[in-house]
């Protein structure tokens, strides 16, 4: 496994090579993505992650100084899932201190954490466009659990013509539920016990679906009383929204999601599922 810095320092490869961008401190969602990668690579292929933590896709006075960077760890994750070269560049090798150029979608990016996190899905794009251009893959795997992100990668490789392959990859979770990310670890044990709230409401609301309900507010009503079990839990949004345009919905249809973004003190957990 090859480890590089720096952007010159990236060999070109005439194999196939699949992506999967990550801002470190990996765990076994990562891990998926990576096993996903190696399967999408095949056997001659390779698979590349980068690590970087973008500071452009972080609000002012949000997480980006406290985000974990446990370089060795992720090193030796890395290792031992079979990666074939990691690229961890610092901002200073990303972002020219004068730079003025960003991508930005601008029609999926303006629901959901779009609205509660201005700026943040132009940050996304503009350091993901940059490393599809640094690291040339063939394809490159996005987690489920960031379903907006990966409609708005989609959208944005459609609509500028990248030549990659977007490989979705379904949310990996704890044994209680809790779909597994970096930002767990911010949870005190108390808010770490009351999180597979989110889980349950977002099952209830599939389960009520699947009963044949198809009002959204009677839906989201039973998702709002199970995430109220959890008494630190405060929400940023919950909705019903068609999975395609990221647009809500007053009733089921076909393609149906339910996203909720939830604060535990300072930590801000996402998740989804489809409806039936
Ligand atoms: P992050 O390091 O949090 O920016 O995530 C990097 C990639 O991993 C994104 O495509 C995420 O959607 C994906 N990811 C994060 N957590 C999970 C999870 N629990 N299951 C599947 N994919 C995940």
């Amino acid at each position: 496994m090859e480890i590089f810095r720096t952007v010159s320092s990236v060999p070109a490869t005439a194999k196939r090579r699949v992506l999967v961008p990550t801002m470190g401190a990996l765990h076994r969602g990562h891990g998926e993505l990576i096993r996903i990668a190696r399967e999408a690579a095949g056997s001659d292929g390779e698979v590349a992650v980068s690590i970087f933590v973008n500071p452009l896709q972080f609000a002012p006075g949000g997480d980006f100084e406290k985000y974990p960077r446990p370089e060795t760890d992720d090193e030796e994750f890395c290792r031992s899932a079979d990666v074939d070269l990691i690229f961890r560049p610092s901002p200073e090798e990303m972002y020219a201190s004068d730079f003025s150029v960003s991508v930005e979608e601008t029609s999926l990016s303006n629901t959901l954490c779009g609205k509660s996190r201005p700026g943040h899905f132009r940050g996304v794009c503009t350091v993901v466009a940059k490393l599809f251009h640094i690291l040339t893959p063939d394809a490159a795997v996005f987690g489920e659990k960031d379903f907006q992100q990966l409609a708005i990668i989609r959208r944005m490789v459609r609509d500028v013509n990248f030549p990659i392959e977007i490989i979705g990859a379904p949310t990996v979770r704890e044994a209680d539920g809790l779909a597994c990310s970096s930002r767990n670890q911010y949870l005190s044990q108390t808010e770490r016990q009351q999180a597979p709230a989110l889980r349950a409401a977002l099952l209830e609301a599939q389960r009520l679906a699947a009963q044949g309900e198809r009002a959204a507010p009677i839906i989201l009503d039973a998702a709002r009383k199970v995430i109220a079990t959890a008494p630190l839990a405060r929400i940023d949004y919950l909705e019903l929204v068609n999975a395609e345009t990221l647009q809500p919905i007053e009733s089921v249809q076909p393609n149906s999601l339910v996203a909720l973004a939830v604060f535990f003190g300072q930590t801000r957990l996402i998740d989804n599922i489809r409806l039936p």
